[in-house]
């Protein structure tokens, strides 16, 4: 009960509807889809036949995988509400531990274990990189979440509350004493009122004809939730309950290891010891049913190897996760390969391109003309230079003129640079007049 901790299965599920219901991801007509369990972005969690879609009651009373699914994953994608993926995680995490999950409960019994509830620096130790489908098995009470028994029962006391527990404590009265005041104390949990009541009518709604159908009783009211925690081996049978609904008297939690379904094992003995406690004894039916239940074995199959139904009941979103990842370190090496051969082609560009440059400047070197082909073009050349000089000449004698005539035109241009010189004095005086009119002034 207190030494031993292990997935609590699907009595967690009432822990997530109270805070999905007050946190507002989910209200009375929030339904979400069911066929065969949750799928998304290729992530697939099982669940059993029943109608779809469906809201938080019969969500609770036919234990839906998919509904407590696509809860967790609208509370932890909600980026209106949380800025970042930890802030709702951790939000997620003040929850549970509101409700006594994580820590030690404080019984005044030695050697109680505490449990485990992962928050966000877990996953960023665990993974490189995490989303909220790669925690989603917690939403179903697999994966990283652990309970201790009594925790699951602490949560069944906590519901019959609506709302709040007492540290569970074996010592009820101490003579000449007080009792430890710790033991007195109310511990409200995060979760509303309201929320506790929509669980409680999953609850009630399971035992009338949900999955904890074979608890129901004529002589009080009882309100449960069964759990089939996921094994190695044989699946372990959870039962969490309380009764009377709205005078609460008992809460209880059975684990039975490797009792396969909750309503195999867990179901009914927990109805049994509930009746035991309410009316202090059994219906002659039921004694029966309990001598039956005495004699049942169960076979625990310790350290035996993996059979092929073993492997196939692993947990699955755990295989596809490996899938997933190994998806992505082929798309790695397939991008690491594409770079570098964009990378090549890129080298080789630049290459052809130097080389082509190159080219043009080592032709006339290499370039070998006929003897011929070059004899014509110096006597082309030597025309040509003829041509030059003559003109060169030419242009020397009409130089020589122009120099004459340049002579003779720079006597006029004198005479105009002095009539310049002039209207510049006469300008300069008259701005300095309009200085002296404005100064005046
Ligand atoms: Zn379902």
């Amino acid at each position: 009960m207190l030494l031993w901790d292990n997935t609590p299965g699907s009595t967690f599920k009432t822990g997530q509807a109270v805070t999905y219901y007050t946190e507002g991801i989910v209200s009375d007509s929030t339904r979400y889809p069911c066929h065969h369990g949750f799928y998304f972005k290729g992530l697939h969690v099982g669940c059993h036949a029943h109608a779809s879609p469906v809201s938080i009651v019969p969500a609770i009373s036919t234990s839906c995988n998919s509904y407590f699914c696509w809860g967790l994953y609208h509370m932890l994608a909600n980026r209106r509400k949380y800025k970042t993926l930890d802030d709702a995680m951790d939000v997620w995490r003040d929850y549970m531990v509101s409700m006594g999950f994580g820590y030690k409960l404080g019984i005044d019994l030695p050697g109680e274990k505490r449990g485990m509830i992962p928050n966000a620096q877990f996953y960023d130790h665990a993974f490189k990189h995490w989303n909220p489908l790669s925690v989603i098995s917690i939403s179903i009470g697999q994966g990283e979440v652990n309970l201790t028994p009594l925790q699951i029962a602490n949560l069944g006391a906590t519901i019959a509350n609506r709302g709040y527990y007492i540290a569970p404590h074996v010592v009820r009265h101490i003579q000449g004493k007080n009792l430890d005041k710790k033991y007195m104390e109310h511990h409200r949990t995060k979760g509303s009122v309201r929320a506790y009541q929509e669980v409680i009518a999953g609850m009630i709604s399971s035992v009338r004809g949900g999955t904890c159908a074979h608890a129901f009783h004529p002589g009080y009211s009882l309100a449960g939730k069964t759990g089939t925690a996921q094994n190695r081996g044989k699946d372990h049978s959870v039962f969490m309950g309380f009764a009377p609904v709205d005078t609460p008297k008992i809460a209880i939690a059975v684990y039975v290891e490797n009792g396969g379904f909750g309503a195999d094992f867990g179901v009914p003995i927990g109805s049994l010891m509930i009746e035991q406690y309410i009316n202090g004894k059994l219906t002659p039916g039921d004694a029966a049913q309990a001598d039956a239940l005495q004699k049942r074995h169960i076979s625990y199959a310790f350290k035996h190897p993996l059979t092929h139904s073993d492997s196939l009941r692993l947990d699955s979103i755990k295989r596809v996760n490996m899938i997933k990842d190994s998806l992505k370190l082929v798309r790695q090496k397939q991008d690491m390969a594409e770079a570098e051969r964009m990378k090549e082609a890129q080298k080789k560009k630049e290459a052809e391109e130097k080389e082509k440059k190159k080219q043009p400047q080592n032709d006339p070197a290499i370039r070998v003309e006929p003897e011929e082909l070059i004899k014509q073009d110096k006597k082309e050349k030597d025309k040509e230079d003829d041509k030059k000089e003559k003109e060169k000449e030419k242009n020397k004698d009409n130089k020589d003129s122009r120099k004459e005539s340049k002579d003779k035109n720079k006597g006029t241009d004198k005479s105009k640079e002095h009539e310049k010189s002039k209207s510049k004095g006469q300008s300069k005086d008259k701005s300095k007049s309009k200085e002296t009119i404005n100064r005046a002034k």
